[in-house]
């Protein structure tokens, strides 16, 4: 209860700070089509930064398995939306990931979820790579795990440079990925 009525203090008060921002981006905050536009601003950026308030390595312990399976266990193409911690704007595209277990394994739609939780963060691509990296090789404690990020950047696009295509592509990895054949294998297998 006391954790609902601190969100909705948070977004009143972030809604202040938006209506100021309008104001001195100079827009009139009290204009008809801007009257809501505050507290819409401070709902969306609380839900596009929630992984704040989650813990990826608890989403893990939650759902281990003991398992004597030890080839690749590769989760592709899981679509992701961060905010570069830069600009505040967007950076999106897709997470690879593969483990080779050591004994556990998690349920295969506990990877996606600790992408979403350090992808709803402010971020940079290369902390977002290593960070997810981390937290599993922490908790399934595997031979390995790699974990390839290929993200667009809205404030490459929008601004400055305008590099209007531009791709991305950041990696690390632990363990038996340190074999280059180990990094093909699954570098074939995401292509
Ligand atoms: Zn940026």
């Amino acid at each position: 209860m006391s954790s609902i009525n601190n969100e909705e203090n948070n977004i009143s008060l972030l809604a202040t700070h938006y209506k100021s921002v309008i104001d001195l981006l100079g827009e009139d905050a009290s204009r008809e089509g801007l009257l809501d536009t505050p507290e819409r601003v401070a709902k969306a950026m609380t839900f596009l930064t929630k992984g704040y308030n989650e813990n990826p390595e608890e989403i893990l312990r939650k759902a281990l398995f003991k398992e004597d399976y030890s080839q690749m266990v590769i989760v592709k193409d899981i679509d992701f939306y961060s905010l570069c911690e830069h600009h505040m704007l967007p950076f999106w595209g897709k997470a690879h990931v593969a483990y080779i277990p050591n004994g556990y394994i998690t349920g295969l739609s506990k990877i996606p979820r600790v992408v979403e939780v350090f992808a709803r963060r402010l971020q940079v691509q290369e902390r977002l790579t290593t960070q997810i990296k981390d937290c599993i090789q922490k908790t399934l404690n595997p031979m390995g795990v790699m974990v390839v990020i290929e993200a667009q950047h809205m404030c490459m696009q929008m601004r400055g440079v305008q590099k209007q295509n531009s791709t991305t592509t950041t990696s690390d990895f632990t363990g038996v990925f340190n074999t280059a054949k180990t990094r093909e294998e699954f570098i074939n297998l995401i292509r």
